[in-house]
């Protein structure tokens, strides 16, 4: 069996007007009003799981996001952490600050979902020892920021376009970094090991292929990153996207924080296409949609799921 976990980044307009340095007052809640029920829409009836990172603050602040993320998890989504500023340079935060941002999220999810949530993804894919030791020490079972291959180099170059030369994206390592699930805390008891779960790259050329980077490569490089997939057959597929990568921004008005941004230039309709893509690529290679703590408890020897036989290997 082969594991797709669909991961959702659930950015809100704010994330890019705060990195802009302008006000995010005026914008509308593209993230939880529309684009994410219109993920639920889409998949609704093919039994796909998806694992949902959201921000504290949204979850505070917005009574659409609580309901958005019941919801989501009543129906067996998984919610996961995302931080709760999304601030830069999270992973240079203290230790203090590094705990305010995950326990304040953990905290607001666990009352408004009904659930507690075990994983995390950071702001920026910045990830470090510190924070590693953070998320253990609070109960977590995973992170996932890791993004092996390119991707950091990529999303650096895009953003000098707008002229921010400290964003980071991870670091270096990332180019030479295994894209295989890893056990960073061994214990005996399966809740109590950690593990990293790389966002899966293309096989061998190591290039992403989520939507912000098939927008500047367009649907050709889209199809020669799925074949290479397809050749190659991973058992874990980590499929990244993020909540405006289904926002219609045709009718914003204001569109002053992210003139230049691409997500904003692309048709709702090819967006929607483009996830359906994603999703046809895993029906059709026999791929089984988890989400990534159910899938974390397939690969701990004695976790509950462990009959299931899905090795860890893989994505090279
Ligand atoms: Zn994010």
């Amino acid at each position: 069996m082969k594991a797709a976990l669909f991961n959702v980044d659930v950015d809100s307009l704010w994330v890019y007007a705060q990195e802009f340095g302008v006000n995010s007052k005026t914008l509308p809640d593209l993230a939880y009003q529309e684009a994410l029920p219109r993920l639920l829409e889409i998949i609704k009836g093919k039994n796909i799981k998806v694992t949902f990172f959201v921000t504290g603050k949204d979850l505070k602040e917005l009574p659409a996001a609580r309901n958005f993320c019941r919801q989501a998890a009543a129906q067996g989504h998984e919610i996961a952490n995302h931080s709760f500023s999304h601030c830069g340079r999270f992973e240079a935060l203290s230790v203090k600050e590094l705990e305010n941002e995950v326990i304040r999220t953990h905290n607001v999810i666990t009352e408004a979902c009904d659930t507690v949530p075990v994983g995390f993804r950071s702001p920026d894919y910045n990830i470090n020892n510190k924070i590693f030791q953070v998320l253990i020490r609070h109960g977590y079972r995973y992170d996932t920021s890791v993004f092996p291959g390119w991707s950091t180099v990529l999303m650096r170059l895009y953003y000098l376009n707008f002229k921010f030369k400290n964003k980071k994206f991870g670091n270096f390592n990332y180019l030479l970094s295994s894209s295989m699930p890893r056990r960073l805390k061994r214990s005996k008891d399966w809740q109590k090991s950690f593990w990293e779960l790389p966002i899966t790259a293309a096989p061998l050329l190591r290039v992403p292929f989520h939507p912000s980077v098939i927008y500047q490569f367009g649907w050709r490089y889209l199809n020669f990153c799925l074949n290479v997939l397809k050749i190659f057959t991973p058992n874990y597929c980590i499929f990244l996207m993020h909540a405006v990568d289904l926002a219609d921004f045709t009718n914003l008005k204001n569109k002053k924080p992210f003139p230049d941004m691409i997500f904003t230039k692309w048709q709702l309709k090819d967006k929607i296409k483009l996830i359906n893509r994603y999703i046809d690529f895993c029906i059709e290679s026999n791929m089984s949609f988890l989400t990534n703590i159910n899938y974390i408890e397939m690969l701990h020897p004695s976790g509950p799921n462990a009959g299931i036989s899905l090795q860890t290997a893989p994505v090279r």
